[in-house]
């Protein structure tokens, strides 16, 4: 039973062939995780990613493609990890989608894509690999959620709500999993340059009536105190330290990472 932390565990990081996700997945790797990889993208450019990861850090990386909207090859993907690694001990939900959009306008499927990908999806992965997380007294879930899992930006209905959402469930799976060594903690991070926020800048744009140089200064660094952006790397080391034995008494916790965003 790992109740201390023997390397090598075993890491399942959803949405990580981009972005956060992939910066998730790069701290485990560099700290001797072994890592099963998820997400969408061109498949010589993630297996380049995939084999990257394992050479220079001498760990398995494996790549899973699930389509987060799709709890059966959600399934998959923790079948795929627990018969490749033996065992799930960290899982990070990571996967997720915007769309700007006044309310008024915002295409139902839009809505209906978000709370899959940004909500349900998490409930499917923990539902699939809490059981053998309790059973071996260790597991560490971690939701990558937002500052708007704790307050609101207008245009941002269904990734609001998704987010709120994703928060209220942390807290209970932290509930759940306390007695047994399962750590649940959502990380809120602020404004960090991946595609996900650089596809997002037209659209708020025309939202707002604004220019897009006009939105990265007047909304995306405003939001934020410090004037600049989050980092992977920053999420990453957060995670990283989530996952230790020194955690184990961190649990049902909204982690703000955001430089002072939410502190307003
Ligand atoms: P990104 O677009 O760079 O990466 C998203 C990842 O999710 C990609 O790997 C993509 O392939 C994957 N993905 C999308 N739809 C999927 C599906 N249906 N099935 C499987 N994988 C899917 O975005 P990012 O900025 O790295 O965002 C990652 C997470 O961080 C999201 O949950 C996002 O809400 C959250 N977040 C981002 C920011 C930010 O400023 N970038 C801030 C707070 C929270």
């Amino acid at each position: 039973m790992p109740k201390t932390l023997n390397a090598p565990l075993n890491a399942v990081i959803t949405g990580s062939t981009s972005g956060i996700g992939e910066g998730v997945a790069t701290a485990f790797a560099a700290e001797g995780w072994n890592v099963m990889l998820n997400g969408f993208g061109d498949a010589s450019e993630v297996e380049a990613l995939r084999a990257g990861l394992e050479e220079k850090h001498g760990v398995k990386v494996c790549y899973n493609g699930a389509n987060m909207t799709k709890p059966e090859e959600i399934r998959s993907l923790i079948d795929a990890a627990e018969t490749t690694f033996g065992q799930v001990d960290v899982l990070v939900n990571n996967a997720g989608i915007q769309h700007v959009s006044p309310i008024e306008d915002f295409p139902d499927e839009k809505w209906d894509a978000i709370i899959a990908i940004n909500l349900s999806s998490a409930f499917h992965t923990t539902k699939a690999v809490m059981a053998g997380m309790k059973q071996r007294g260790f597991g560490r879930i971690i939701n990558i959620a937002s500052a708007h899992g704790l307050v609101a930006s207008p245009f941002k209905s269904a990734y609001v709500a998704a987010k709120h959402g994703i928060v209220g469930f942390t807290k209970a799976i932290a509930l759940e999993g306390a007695e047994h060594g399962v750590t649940c903690n959502a990380i809120c991070p602020g404004y960090v340059k991946t595609p996900l926020v650089e596809k997002q800048i037209p659209d708020t744009a025309k939202a707002r009536g604004m220019s897009e140089e006009e939105v990265i200064e007047n909304v995306i660094l405003a939001a934020q105190p410090t004037k600049q952006f989050v980092t992977v790397e920053q999420i990453g080391a957060l995670a990283v330290f989530l996952s230790s034995e020194n955690a184990a008494q961190i649990t049902g916790a909204a982690h703000q990472i955001d430089g002072g965003w939410v502190a307003r």
